[in-house]
């Protein structure tokens, strides 16, 4: 599950019974040893929190590939099991990077930073702080410009940075040095997504204790030696693919991502501490990887054959739906053939009193309400006598904060489940011996009955829903209405999709199309277009250029 959407507001369509007093669902199915047994292995320290592109992550893929090989599953990646997919984390200052002033190093990242779009130089200078010199480096105070523009809110400063950058080159500048010696935040920092065109000279940033301590005598000459490394940052991360070719014309994939945060490096923990920790990630998502594996094994005998099924362990779920967004785009069957797609994430934490289960995709395909009905339930619950084995809660929405996102954005039906957020969720505490181990059993098992009661039944009907929220909306008081695509690494914001009725809908845009402006702010990144909807309050009718294809359109959106 994804961190970016912790808040998940859910809509509560139906609760199908609430029986909290009813006593536990024991079973001496095989499957709950199996489970356990998988779990423990998949969120042991061993596996170092199974972080895409690492070791970890290796050993699970290992796991979840001799798992299926032992099933008996066809290898359906690329020549094997595994699928290999690049995450594009964006621009990095490389080892090589150096700002040294009058023989001291400062520390890159905590004295100053270069700005994503510099050039990769090496020079030795002598410049007066106070004087802009042909062929010097330049020193500019931000003070002025940030006071002049405090009131402003069409003031774009990170524009104005690079425009003056571009003058102060043609000026003669050999580099431009910014330091902001007034008491207003510029809320500066490196924006490893920013794709801006590359600057013609070096544009560096010097933070305010360095600045104060380097740059506090304007009348000083420096003795300067600056290298610029910025190089691209990359991963490589694999999903894990099996097949069961029953020779049908349709088939039904089901998938669960097995990667999870490691020792929190991404930025996507939310343990209070700043220490390294292992994220072992038992429900999030060994629980799903682990049903999957037991589903697969399940169906391998089961007497529904009419479609084939493909089981999908995704991995750079995590760093935004990397592995289920590749596979959407470089299928390994083809997708039109698809009937429907089932995704596990986080279903280890069944309540025991509740006994309560989100089941989102719901609207995704009118088959699912004729199928999943209260009466379904009734009629399937092991224990008619007293309460059923699980309490459902739907949610229509076929988007949301895992890998069913990405078929539902190819026209798939999807169906998406989740026992619900916990004090543990993205923490080093979500740990196997808190994993409910019966109560998965449950799951897979509803799962199963779910898949082999649709055995023979045409090829279910997709239907479009609402968009899930996200913190997008959440943060801010007014929301354009599109989903951004996480994994998109150009200039600019791609909308993966766009909300029915939102300013973006009712403006002309459209799912693919990438937001390039904003007003008077340039959108580099999706940082700064957080940091533009910032800005934006409720009413405000603005320009907005965007790229369709090859074209660069412009339209009026009204917040
Ligand atoms: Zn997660």
């Amino acid at each position: 599950m994804r961190a970016t959407f912790t808040k998940l507001s859910l809509i509560l369509l139906v609760l199908v019974s609430c029986n909290p007093t009813s006593k536990l669902v024991t079973t001496q199915d095989p499957t709950t040893g199996n489970l356990k047994k998988h779990i423990e292995f998949l969120a042991d320290d061993k596996l170092e929190g199974r972080r895409t592109g690492t070791k970890g992550e290796e050993l699970a893929r290992e796991y979840i590939k001799e798992q299926f090989e032992a099933i008996g599953l066809t290898p359906k990646g690329t020549g094997s099991f595994p699928q290999a997919f690049t995450v594009n984390e964006g621009k990095t200052m490389q080892d090589g990077t150096l700002l040294q002033i009058n023989g001291t190093e400062l520390e890159k990242g905590k004295d100053y930073f270069c700005f994503p779009y510099s050039p990769n130089v090496s020079m030795e200078a002598m410049p007066a702080i106070a004087v802009p010199e042909t062929d010097m480096p330049w020193f500019t105070d931000l003070k002025e410009i940030l006071e002049e523009n405090k009131s402003n809110p069409h003031f774009d400063l990170a524009e104005a940075i690079r425009s003056n950058a571009k003058k102060a080159a043609k000026q003669g500048a050999t580099a431009l040095f910014y330091y902001n010696s007034s008491a207003i935040d510029d809320k500066l920092t490196f924006d490893p997504k920013d794709r801006s065109e590359q600057s013609p000279i070096p544009v560096v940033y010097i933070k305010k204790d360095a600045a104060a301590s380097y740059l506090s005598d304007k009348t000083a000459s420096l003795k300067l030696k600056l290298t610029i490394r910025i190089g691209e940052k990359k991963r490589t991360g694999f999903n894990v693919v099996g097949y069961i070719d029953n020779n049908a014309p349709t088939t039904v994939i089901l998938g669960a991502h097995f990667d999870h945060l490691g020792y929190g490096e991404d930025g996507n923990s939310r343990h209070a501490s700043h220490d390294p920790a292992i994220h072992n990630g038992a429900d999030d998502n060994a629980s799903g990887t682990a049903a999957l594996i037991e589903l697969a094994r399940k169906l391998k005998t089961s007497k529904a054959t009419h479609n084939n099924y493909l089981f999908i362990a995704f991995s750079g779920e995590e760093l935004g739906l990397y592995g289920s967004k590749h596979f959407t785009e470089n299928p390994t069957i083809d997708l039109k053939s698809v009937n429907y797609m089932i995704n596990m994430d986080m279903v280890g934490r069944l309540s025991d009193s509740s006994k309560v289960i989100t089941i989102g995709g719901y609207g995704t395909s009118p088959e699912w309400s004729k199928n999943i009905t209260p009466e379904y339930f009734v009629k399937n619950n092991a224990d008619k006598k007293t309460a059923p084995d699980l309490v459902i809660r739907f949610d229509s929405s076929g988007t949301g904060p895992s890998d069913h996102t990405s078929f539902y954005r190819k026209d798939i039906p999807v169906l998406f489940y989740f026992t619900g957020l916990h004090s543990d969720y993205h923490k080093p505490t979500d740990d196997a011996d808190r994993i409910n181990y019966n109560g998965e059993t449950v799951i897979v098992g509803h799962i199963l009955k779910l898949v082999e009661s649709l055995d023979g039944t045409p090829k279910l009907a997709f239907t479009k829903t609402r968009e899930a929220q996200t913190t997008t909306s959440a943060r801010f008081s007014v929301s354009m209405g599109i989903m951004p695509d996480y994994t998109f690494s150009g200039n600019g914001v791609r909308a993966d999709g766009v909300s029915e009725g939102k300013p973006a809908q009712k403006a002309g845009l459209k799912a693919g199309d990438i937001v390039l402006q904003i007003g008077d702010f340039t959108i580099s990144s999706l940082e700064s277009y957080m940091q533009t909807l910032g800005k934006m309050k409720k009413g405000d009718k603005v320009k907005v250029k965007y790229k369709r294809g090859e074209a660069v359109l412009e339209t009026m959106v009204e917040f």
